[in-house]
């Protein structure tokens, strides 16, 4: 309770509206007329500010009578529609904005640090962050391979990386050439479908798909990260040919890039290609770079430039050794190119901090496969051909698996706490088979928390819910006069929907929500991840016995009778400024 009191203090005036917000709240559920905290499902009050108005006496939206029959209905209704927007657009409070933290660290499922025993870390994006200065070289090296190896079209030339053109976790359907946002029940959101470069409109897409936006999990390749290649059903559908591809990584940001500006150079030049083909050589070549270590080399010749926040990565691993904690790393990255990264990075003493390093480690069969046993690494890199029949500290193994590793290490369970950044290859299998602990690095969060931080997103999500709760209560009006004004607010809200998702990204939104559902990557992502963050130098902001709490959301049944939603990540981590001078 010291830590929300200190929060709401420094929350200041927004913190005590928000917590009048929530106590009100519950006094308005017993009136008649709609509860302006709520959206009308059930859900946290939207409006911080509002609710509170509303159960006082006075002209509140919820104390207007019912038209007398034969009255108005029209009228009435618009007033019911103006009396609501005042409540929003007046009551909110200035200070209720840039209430989220960017760095703070938020969690699926309650886990406290002080039982974890053993941190693991994956390299690539979530121990080493690379600057956004690698998509569009990434695009380019693919993008001159496709022309010069694979002799697509020298037009092809033309084409520059799009920054922000895709965002991650979005599927692409390969028969189709359609690339799109999926939310958590499978269906496309309206308006995300692009063939190349352009929209495809609603209609045309319904159509594809058999007058339905809603894709069969059959045609998920990636349900749950894996291969459904025993199930029946997949084997049958998947005879006619790949379906879809669902893009996990932050290096599949130019992938789709380069995807959809070659669909639009052939589509703009009335050229014909075959789907599968295109998209097997734009995976091919984009592969090349990673695979035969074009990056690699960009990288290890500017460290400086494309790593970022070295610094915060030594003070958090310094930070864990010093509180005995144990620390190992599994990467598929070679050893070279990962020890050049962490002496830049960490110092030239960095293996001393790490109990065990494994490299190439071919996640995520690493963690399903038993055949492949462990080989060790001279220090100069070499690979030795000795029996591995115990891991030792200060050396380096490459390749292996997880069920060796438990048995030589004995590191088992909720001590052990693995963080990486790909959710299906670094989580999934730890999360639903081995029961470690697991943390998610989500860069893009610390965007999207800045952009939920705007008075302008604020504002109209707020409206947003507000209509939509005058849209469920009113709908039981249905003369003529009444279903025109549902129509001209279902319309508004359309509007509102498709200005929010804007917000983050013009051609597809949020990474986390559809409209008003998570998304196929947001659903998987509290699946997989016990705790989620931009980066793991958020760890500095926690003590580190800190036991974090998941909100208590309502389930749909449920009426929001707790508070709690004035704690996890609604308030700065009381920590933050005290561990300001690690950073
Ligand atoms: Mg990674």
């Amino acid at each position: 309770m010291a830590a929300l009191g200190g929060a709401l203090r420094k929350g200041g005036g927004a913190g005590s509206r928000l917590l009048a917000v929530a106590v009100s709240c519950q006094s308005c559920r017993s009136r008649s007329g709609p509860c302006p905290g709520d959206g009308g499902h059930g859900q946290p009050p939207a409006a911080p500010g509002r609710a509170r108005r509303a159960a006082e006496p006075g002209p509140a939206a919820g104390s207007q009578p019912a038209p007398a029959e034969g009255a108005d209905t029209k009228t009435y209704l618009w007033a019911r529609y103006h009396e609501m927007k005042k409540l929003v657009y007046d009551l909110l409070p200035p200070g209720v904005c840039n209430l989220l933290n960017p760095a703070a660290i938020y969690a699926n499922n309650e886990i406290s640090l002080g039982d974890v025993e053993i941190y693991g870390f994956d390299y690539d994006y979530t121990l080493a962050q690379y600057s956004n200065l690698l998509h569009s070289m990434i695009f380019d090296t693919a993008r001159d391979i496709l022309i010069e190896q694979f002799k697509y079209p020298e037009g092809l030339g033309k084409y520059d990386y799009i920054p922000g053109f895709a965002i991650r976790g979005l599927h692409y359907d390969v028969q189709k050439s359609l690339l799109m946002k999926i939310d958590a029940f499978h269906y496309v959101q309206l308006g995300t479908a692009y063939r190349g470069l352009k929209p495809v409109p609603d209609e045309e897409l319904i159509e594809l798909y058999g007058g339905t936006q809603h894709i069969p999990l059959y045609q998920m390749s990636d349900f749950y990260g894996k291969e459904c290649a025993d199930s029946y059903w997949h084997r049958k559908h998947l005879q006619h040919g790949p379906s879809l591809k669902q893009f996990m990584d932050i290096f599949s940001l130019p992938e789709m890039t380069l995807l959809s500006s070659v669909i639009d150079y052939f589509i703009t030049h009335g050229i014909e290609f075959d789907q599968v083909h295109l998209y097997k050589d734009i995976s091919d070549a984009i592969k090349d770079v990673h695979v035969k270590g074009v990056m690699y080399k960009w990288i290890e010749k500017d460290l400086e430039k494309y790593i970022l926040h070295g610094d915060e990565i030594y003070a958090v691993l310094n930070r864990l050794v010093n509180h005995n904690k144990k620390l190992f790393l599994i990467t598929n990255s070679p050893f070279s190119f990962v020890d050049k990264g962490m002496k830049h990075m960490v110092g030239k003493n960095w293996r001393d901090l790490f109990d065990m390093v494994i490299v190439q480690a071919d996640k995520p069969n690493f963690f399903t496969d038993r055949r492949k046993p462990f080989r060790k690494l001279d220090d100069k890199g070499s690979l030795q051909w000795d029996k591995i029949s115990q891991l030792e500290k200060g050396k380096i193994y490459k390749e292996g698996n997880l069920f060796d590793f438990l048995r030589l290490t004995g590191w088992r369970g909720s001590k052990v706490l693995y963080f990486g950044d790909h959710l299906y290859s670094d989580l999934a299998d730890l999360m639903l088979r081995h029961g470690w602990r697991t943390g998610a690095i989500v860069p893009e969060l610390e965007t999207e928390i800045r952009i939920i931080n705007t008075e302008q997103y604020m504002h109209s999500l707020t409206w947003q819910q507000a209509l939509t709760g005058l849209l469920e209560r009113m709908q039981m009006y249905q003369d003529a006069e009444s279903k025109q004004v549902l129509l001209e607010w279902m319309k508004e809200r359309q509007e509102i929907r498709s200005l929010t998702k804007n917000l983050f990204n013009p051609q597809f939104g949020s990474i986390f929500r559809t409209f008003h559902n998570p998304t196929y990557f947001s659903r998987r992502l509290v699946r997989f991840s016990d705790i989620y963050m931009a980066s793991i130098s958020c760890l500095l902001n926690y003590d580190v016995n800190f036991t974090f709490y998941p909100r208590r959301t309502p389930l749909q049944h449920e009426a929001p009778l707790w508070m709690d939603q004035l704690c996890t990540g609604c308030m700065k981590t009381p920590f933050l400024e005290e561990m300001v001078h690690i950073r």
